[in-house]
């Protein structure tokens, strides 16, 4: 038994990078563009601006809070945060903090951690604008205001994890949700997920449902990869548990501590006792509105169903393996176009074969998205028919396809072009058959001596077919033929 028990809390921040424009002006939200070039008079924070609510990030917000099962305000209103920093020109960040503005309180996710369902406390999600980015070098900083003003989502868990591992699980279905429910690209690399860490540890024999017996909190801000917030946890926790083993853990006041990429440790930044009043009021200058609950009907209907429930939906109703589900709702665009083929009638397992080995394996070669490659789901559907009527081989399939891709035909026409139809019909592999065996009689001898002559005759046939014929009827024919003899 471990002495110990970890708590875990997460404040996840993530842009919403799929609107036109930022949440309170009217500049083009992508700030990889030139430093310093969407940017409006608002996002500077010029005298006299005014802020205007972003409809379609409101909507993609709720969608989210619909999505973890949260409940919504029946009135949506902003509030300042006040406080100065180079990236906030207006001196505060517009955001909602006071409950019940959020966009989503007390919600909960199910996840999934390796292979176990596990659910999480979801205490809100929120609204806010992203702040500008600064870089600093060595004598002086730079500050680009294209991210000033972007959507983002902050979602704050319940401190419900007790690993690394659940944590990042918990993220990583997060992210798949995003993207699923096209809110967000949700791509760390690009600055859109940004996470704060919240970790604390306690002796394992206490009641950890009573939040009395937690620890003190260590919060390790701004990581911004979830590779980062495993092994910020994971340091953590060592830190903790060895200040507990030297009787210096009750010294240890809450605080604000950052992850270093570099040593792979966390480094001390603040204490948290006295923390910073942000004096919160409502944004006066945004008019609270009511949220109509037909608008809220409406955007239930265009939540997508999620990763984990179609895998489930696969493994169950499709006999898929839990590798191969996994793999086909990794991306939303791959789990739709499986689902278009099962649409079309096709077979749940070639299918799903066809697009987890050679579809799959051909994007990932060329970095390719599925949405880029012409063979649409009607066209793998037909090209599977014809493999499993016997028309082609399963290997001149696969030529097929390549083939699809370079000439941008159908599969059927390809198959035309290239001459490539098998003969499976049965008669039409008798008429060839018979002759052949009538000349070489004398072979029927030596078969009941117990010589295979079977290789002699197939091969034959296939002389004759230029390969064509479909090998397991060519010898169930001949077979046939010979016994008949
Ligand atoms: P603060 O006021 O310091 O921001 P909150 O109560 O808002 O603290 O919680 C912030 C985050 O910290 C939440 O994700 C919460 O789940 C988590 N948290 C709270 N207490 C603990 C704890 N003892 N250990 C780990 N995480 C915690
Ligand atoms: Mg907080």
């Amino acid at each position: 038994m471990d002495k110990y028990k970890v708590i875990i809390g997460l404040e996840m921040h993530c842009e919403i990078s799929e609107t036109n424009t930022k949440v309170f002006s009217s500049a083009e939200n992508s700030y990889n563009d030139t430093p310093n070039s969407n940017v409006r008079p608002l996002d500077m924070a010029f005298p006299g601006t005014l802020p205007v609510v972003n409809k379609e990030a409101v909507k993609k917000a709720l969608m989210i809070s619909i999505a973890l099962n949260c409940k919504q305000p029946e009135y949506l209103y902003f509030e300042r945060k006040n406080y100065y920093y180079p990236d906030l020109p207006k001196g505060f960040q517009i955001t909602q903090e006071t409950k019940p503005a959020p966009i989503g309180i007390y919600g909960e996710l199910v996840y999934e951690c390796n292979g176990e369902k596990k659910k999480a406390r979801i205490n809100n999600i929120h609204l806010e604008e992203d702040a500008a980015s600064t870089d600093h070098h060595t004598t002086f900083s730079t500050i680009d205001y294209n991210r000033a003003g972007v959507p983002l989502l902050e979602l704050v868990t319940e401190p419900d994890f007790h690993s690394s591992d659940e944590a990042v699980s918990f993220l990583e279905a997060m992210r798949s949700i995003y993207k699923y429910a096209n809110v967000s690209e949700a791509d760390s690399r690009k600055g859109q997920i940004r996470c704060d860490v919240n970790v604390s540890i306690m002796d394992a024999n206490l009641d950890e449902t009573d939040p009395k017996n937690y620890g003190t909190k260590v919060e390790i801000k701004n990581v911004n990869s979830f590779s980062g917030v495993r092994d910020a946890i994971n340091y953590e926790i060592k830190r903790q548990i060895e200040l507990k083993e030297t009787n210096k853990y009750d010294e240890m006041t809450q605080q604000t501590r950052r992850f270093d990429e570099t040593s792979i440790s966390t480094i001390y930044m603040r204490s948290k006792v006295d923390a910073i009043d942000y004096k919160y009021f409502v944004e006066p200058n945004i008019p609270k509105f009511k949220i109509d609950p037909n608008w809220i009907e409406e955007i239930k209907t265009l939540i997508p169903t999620f990763a984990l429930q179609r895998k489930e939906n696969y493994i169950n109703n499709y006999n898929l393996s839990d590798y191969d589900a996994t793999i086909l709702v990794k991306e939303k665009e791959v789990s739709d176009y499986f689902e278009e083929t099962i649409k079309l009638g096709c077979n749940p397992k070639s299918s799903a074969n066809w697009l987890t080995s050679i579809i799959l394996g051909h994007l990932n070669k060329y970095e390719l998205s599925i949405k880029d490659i012409y063979l649409t789901p009607a066209m793998l559907v037909d090209l599977i028919k014809m493999i499993d009527d016997g028309k082609i081989s399963s290997k001149q399939g696969k030529q097929v396809f390549y083939k699809v891709l370079e000439d941008k035909k159908e599969p059927a026409e390809i198959v035309k072009e290239q001459g490539m139809e098998q003969i499976g019909d049965e008669e039409t592999i008798r008429e060839i058959v018979v002759p052949i065996i009538e000349q070489h009689l004398e072979l029927i001898e030596e078969y009941r001596k117990g010589r295979n002559v079977f290789d002699f005759f197939v091969g034959q046939v296939m002389k004759q077919t230029r390969g064509k014929a479909n090998p397991s009827t060519t010898a169930k024919i001949i077979k046939e033929e010979i016994e008949k003899r």
